[in-house]
Order: structure tokens, then C-alpha cells, then sequence
């Protein structure tokens, strides 16, 4: 195909600058695909990235990195995609030769890092201009806060159609990133116990995982008490609130002497620090939520004699192809409440409105349903309408994944 078309996408042109503009969406080029874009997640380093705090030069750009479509173009060389086929998008895209990639670490691969930073495709390409030629960013390389959006191939994992895309469009990133932290990076187990601190869109994802990984207790910990009852829904058998007096000690009461496995999943100083305090000796603490640069924390040295582990786990900790195939499964099975994370869903006009909720700390996950007819699942309906029933309000213990 060599046609380029105009589309609407989401544009930041500057640190908090993001508005909806007309950009020209060029052909795929060998080995990329273009995909109709159905819904697309906004996450936390969305804001991240619009409010210029993953550094300059990533602008202008089309933003947005969580999303599922309907492949309707491919370039040459692409056999494994074809026009029709429904995908969900991944911003990590392993070359499977990079230091990294060989050692297994394939969320830390060198050169999808380098073009991620860069807002380019494999081939480090642009396919978006803006209005005055101007070549525009792949936004973490994906671009799909976006009518569509030309990726490369190996970032278009196909999904049966079935599985409604305003669900498989969280699988992207937060449902990956809450998941593969609980199974890839804490490897809970059956019978583990298990404290998840934070338990906005993907704090719940990863109490879910837990219940799902077989752990026998689940301590759900957050600042609000409506959060709490939320987890316990999801599958948390006990729930502290982190404004108590000593919610660390709560927690090892509660537990009998300490978690194995605690999962932080707010990017702040003193939650990290609070996760590290649930674990029993030996036990193993995940940073799951993405603090801002700058951010320090403090440890007692003297704790690590008690072998306690505190790791990092970045965008699910393993191979996301794989990993979003093993999601789909389970989704498609009936067995991720997916709809869960999302508090409201809007119209692509209104991606300024749900950065400002993020930057409130309010609600879960926003949902951009880019076109209610491909979203499916009652999406249309639902589109541009205001919070979902239940969403939460502003709170301090927020979510930044
Ligand atoms: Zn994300
Ligand atoms: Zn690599």
C-alpha cells in the first residue's frame, strides 16, 4: 500500500501542551503495519511524557502507547499480519540480538529503548507529519491516542476477534505491567503471601494475579478505604489502610511475621520504603510504580543480613509478545475483570480532561474509545460519557505506571 491518509490524533507540541490536531499518516514501510485504532488506555507516563518529565526533545509528537485495533494495512515483507486482523499494541518490541535481549532481560531491550526514546519505528522512521510537513514522534513508539497509527509489525500482537479491543487495549500496558510484576518479577506462588500497595488500575491487576498465581493471602494496602473494598472484590483477603499508625506492622501482624513477596505500585518514596517493611526475612519487594527522577529512598542497611531482595519490574519483566499472548488467553477465558480498571471513558477531545484526573490522582484507568463500532462491548454507549459507576475520587497514594 503507499497511500497516506489524514487522521485525528492527540499531539503534544510542547510540556503540557496537548491538543487534538489533523496529522498525515504515511504508508507502513517494509515490515510495519497500520492498524484502525478502536480504544487506547491513558497512562501515567502518557502525563509523564506530555508534562516533559522523560526529558526534552520528545516533541512534537502523537502520544498514547496502550491501544488495540484492526490491522488495515501492511508493508512489504509483513507475512504474519494480514488486513482484518484484530491486534493489541506493545511498546517494547525485543530485537532479540542486544546484549539485554540475550541475557533474557527483553523489557530492557537496547535498541527498543533507544527508538522508544527516540519516538521511532524499528527502522528509526517517522511516519507522521503535522500540518506543516513537520515530521511528528511516535509517542514510546506507538503513537495510538490516534484514528490509527503505522507500527511495526512485531508491536501488533493478533488476538482473536472475539475479545472485545475496548478490553484488549488495557492488556498494552497496565494489565501486563500489573501481571507480569506479580508472576515475572515477585514469582508469587501458591500459597505465598502476598501485600500490594497502591490499588488504582494496576495495584488491582496485580492483586488479581496474585489470586490467580494461587497466593493464600493477599493484604491490600491504599489511602482509601473505597480502594480497599475495591481490592477486596478483586480477590485481597485483607486490607490496611496506609494512613494508620504503623501500617507496616498491621501488615507482618497480619501476615504472621511478613510477605513474601510486596508489590509496590505508587512510585513514591515512602511506599517503597513501606513495602519494604511488610517482608518477612528473605522476602522480596517489587517497584512496580514509576517515580519521578530525583526521587531517593532510604533502606536500613542492616536489614539486608535478613536477606531481603528489592527488585525493579518494568513492563511486566518478560517477554511481552509472550506475555501479552498469555493475557489474551486468560481474558478471552473470562478470567481478567478488565473492565474493572477503567473509571472513564472519553472521546479522543478529551485526553487534556483525564491527564488533569491523573494529575489529581482521581479515578483508574481513562479509556479512549477512538471508535465505538471496533471498540465493541457496550463501548459505544458509553462513549464520551462521564465517570463510570463507582470511580473514585482524588487521593494521595496515586498510581504512576
Ligand atoms: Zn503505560
Ligand atoms: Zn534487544
Amino acid at each position: 500500500m503507499t497511500e497516506s491518509i489524514e487522521i485525528r490524533a492527540c499531539v503534544l507540541r510542547a510540556p503540557g501542551a496537548v491538543a487534538t490536531e489533523t496529522v498525515t499518516l504515511h504508508a507502513p514501510g517494509p515490515g510495519q503495519v497500520r492498524v484502525r485504532l478502536a480504544a487506547a488506555g491513558v497512562c501515567h507516563s502518557d502525563l509523564h511524557l506530555a508534562d516533559g518529565l522523560l526529558g526534552e526533545g520528545r516533541w512534537p509528537a502523537v502520544i498514547g502507547h496502550e491501544g488495540a485495533g484492526v490491522v488495515d494495512g501492511v508493508g512489504d515483507g509483513v507475512a504474519e499480519l494480514a488486513p482484518g486482523d484484530h491486534v493489541v499494541l506493545t511498546m517494547v518490541v525485543p530485537c532479540g540480538s542486544c546484549d539485554a535481549c540475550r541475557r533474557g532481560n527483553r523489557t530492557l531491550c537496547e535498541p527498543s529503548g533507544a527508538n522508544a526514546l527516540a519516538g521511532a519505528l524499528a527502522d528509526g522512521s517517522t511516519r507522521l507529519t503535522g500540518s506543516g510537513g513537520e515530521p511528528l514522534q511516535h509517542g514510546f513508539g506507538v503513537a495510538c491516542f490516534a484514528e490509527a497509527a503505522v507500527v511495526d509489525a512485531r508491536a501488533a500482537i493478533p488476538i482473536p476477534a472475539e475479545l472485545p479491543l475496548s478490553q484488549a487495549a488495557l492488556l498494552g500496558c497496565g494489565v501486563l505491567t500489573g501481571y507480569g510484576a506479580v508472576d515475572h518479577a515477585a514469582r508469587v506462588g501458591i500459597g505465598d503471601r502476598v501485600c500490594v500497595i497502591g490499588c488504582g488500575g494496576v495495584g488491582l491487576q496485580a492483586v488479581a494475579a496474585a489470586e490467580l498465581a494461587g497466593a493464600a493471602q493477599i493484604i491490600a494496602v491504599d489511602l482509601r478505604a473505597d480502594k480497599l473494598d475495591h481490592a477486596r472484590r478483586r480477590g485481597a483477603t485483607d486490607a490496611v489502610l496506609s494512613s494508620g499508625d504503623d501500617p507496616a506492622a498491621e501488615v507482618r501482624e497480619l501476615s504472621g511475621g511478613g510477605v513474601d513477596a510486596a508489590l509496590e505500585v505508587v512510585g513514591a518514596s515512602a511506599t517503597i520504603r513501606l513495602a519494604w517493611d511488610t517482608l518477612r526475612p528473605g522476602g522480596t519487594a517489587v517497584v512496580v510504580g514509576l517515580a519521578p527522577a530525583g526521587v531517593d529512598v532510604a533502606l536500613p542497611a542492616i536489614e539486608f543480613l535478613s536477606e531481603k531482595r528489592i527488585i525493579g519490574s518494568y513492563y511486566g519483566s518478560a517477554d511481552p509478545a509472550l506475555s501479552l499472548r498469555r493475557l489474551v488467553d486468560l481474558a478471552s477465558a473470562g478470567r481478567l475483570a478488565l473492565e474493572d480498571m477503567v473509571s472513564h471513558r472519553i472521546e479522543l477531545e478529551q485526553v487534556p480532561e483525564a491527564f488533569e484526573r491523573l494529575r489529581r490522582g482521581e479515578g483508574d484507568r481513562s479509556l479512549i474509545v477512538i471508535d465505538p463500532a471496533l471498540a465493541g462491548d457496550g463501548a459505544a454507549q458509553l462513549a464520551g460519557a462521564t465517570p463510570a459507576a463507582g470511580h473514585r475520587t482524588p487521593d494521595q497514594v496515586e498510581e504512576r505506571t
